[in-house]
């Protein structure tokens, strides 16, 4: 039985790819390598390094955002 080698996502015989955020097609030098799958064969993210870089750039401003400010009463220290 011939198994045929599947990769979920194909990388073009002229070495571009079609970025999974922007749809361009780009060289594999724009996007971020990956590991390597089963065969040995580097694998590449999803995303380009543009999208990739915006992507990191939103998670990280929706973590940064402002905590609603708390007023911590100061603590008496109670006098004996
Ligand atoms: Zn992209």
């Amino acid at each position: 039985m011939l198994t045929l080698p599947l990769h979920p996502i194909q990388v073009d015989a002229d070495g571009e790819r079609t970025c999974g955020t922007c749809l361009m097609r780009l060289p594999l030098t724009k996007f971020y390598k990956d590991g390597k799958d089963a065969d040995g064969c580097d694998k590449y993210r999803r995303d380009c390094k543009d999208c990739y870089r915006k992507n990191r750039l939103m998670t990280r401003r929706a973590k940064r955002q402002p905590e609603p400010i708390e007023v911590k009463p100061k603590r008496r220290r109670s006098k004996k």
